[in-house]
């Protein structure tokens, strides 16, 4: 596998930030001319779907604002002792807020330590700059205890708050911050600098297909092994409604290589099948390379079925963004596609 440049990866954090992706100049400018006239909100809302790089957005621009000589366009010198301090990670007036467990909550205390930080006066004499993602994971507590901050922020404070499902915070927390939403970027912008990072070995339009659009879900696609994994997926449906595989061996397997991921590519390999079975000739699957594979699972299967799971895998997309447990989430699924598949098991492959 090619070497993924360090600099972009789909959590980029200051550490790594470098330069504004090639979709994001825009607003980058917009950004600027808000600093330069004084009008820079103290509290942003980054939106839009994973993988289009808001985090790299905010990690880049924490880092410009912190610089203490910029380039001419803005961007970060990338070699001034505070541009050091970030790459190492100990900039004393750059903070990010995650859980501190992977599929955890953001907790009161985190944003109790947040907000008596920020309270205080930078360090370097410029901004405090804290990046909160995903920021729909504060619990309701830690959102309310963010309303203080937002609603009387110390001067030279900014808060940036990162999320791809924007609904899912509090309207209180929302109306006090300036959203800034960040679309899918056009092909010819995103796609020149995929195969730039990715190399002659990596197929770059079809992982950008494949990662919906989104370029830094493509990389996480091209360094995690996924175009392998979701092969094996559709083999596991075969194998499930054939009553050839184990649900919960299976979902186990899921888990491991990421379940959001997975019931993403169900999520995707239902519509096709959908769409397979609505019309002879689709003019458009998500999964055309693997169309064969498709074609035989759902001949085997009925349309109501298909539309049932999609109704479940939506609801299981969501739930896996809260705090449930994946495995009992996607054993669910997964015996449910065998049981709801039982009657056609004994018919050919
Ligand atoms: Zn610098």
């Amino acid at each position: 596998m090619t070497d993924i440049p360090s600099g972009i990866t789909s959590g980029t954090t200051p550490g790594n930030a470098g330069q504004t992706l090639p979709w994001q100049h825009a607003r980058w400018q917009e950004m600027l001319a808000w600093r330069a006239s004084g009008r820079l909100p103290h509290a942003l809302l980054l939106c839009g779907m994973r993988g289009v790089g808001k985090q790299h957005f905010a990690a880049t621009f924490a880092q410009a604002l912190l610089c203490v000589q910029p380039a001419s366009d803005g961007q970060a010198c990338q070699v001034c002792r505070s541009c050091l301090l970030l790459r190492a990670g100990t900039h004393p007036d750059y903070q990010q807020i995650t859980p501190v467990e992977e599929g955890k909550s953001i907790l009161i205390d985190q944003i109790r330590e947040l907000n008596a930080s920020l309270a205080f006066k930078s360090h370097a004499g410029g901004y405090k700059i804290a990046a909160l993602w995903p920021a729909d994971r504060m619990n309701t507590a830690a959102a309310n205890a963010l309303l203080k901050t937002l609603e009387e922020p110390s001067a030279h404070t900014l808060l940036m708050l990162i999320t791809s499902r924007p609904a899912a915070l509090p309207a209180t927390v929302r109306s006090r911050c300036q959203r800034i939403n960040f679309t899918l970027p056009p092909a010819d912008l995103a796609l020149p600098w995929l195969r730039e990072r990715l190399g002659a070995t990596h197929d770059a339009a079809q992982l950008l297909a494949l990662a919906g659009g989104a370029p830094l879900k493509a990389i996480a696609l091209a360094h995690n092994g996924m175009p392998l994994h979701r092969t094996a997926l559709l083999d596991d449906l075969d194998g499930l409604q054939r009553g050839l595989a184990d649900p919960v061996a299976r979902a186990a397997a899921w888990v491991e290589w990421g379940a959001a991921d997975c019931v993403e590519w169900l999520f995707g390999y239902i519509v096709d099948m959908i769409r397979l079975k609505s019309a002879a000739h689709p003019p458009r699957l998500k999964n055309r390379d693997l169309d064969v594979q498709l074609q035989r699972i759902c001949k085997r299967t009925e349309l109501s079925v298909l539309y049932r799971h999609l109704e479940r895998t939506q609801d299981a997309l969501r739930l896996l963004s809260t705090q449930v447990n994946a495995q009992s989430l996607l054993e669910d699924a997964l015996i449910g596609w065998a049981v709801d598949n039982a009657a056609a098991s004994s018919q050919p492959a």
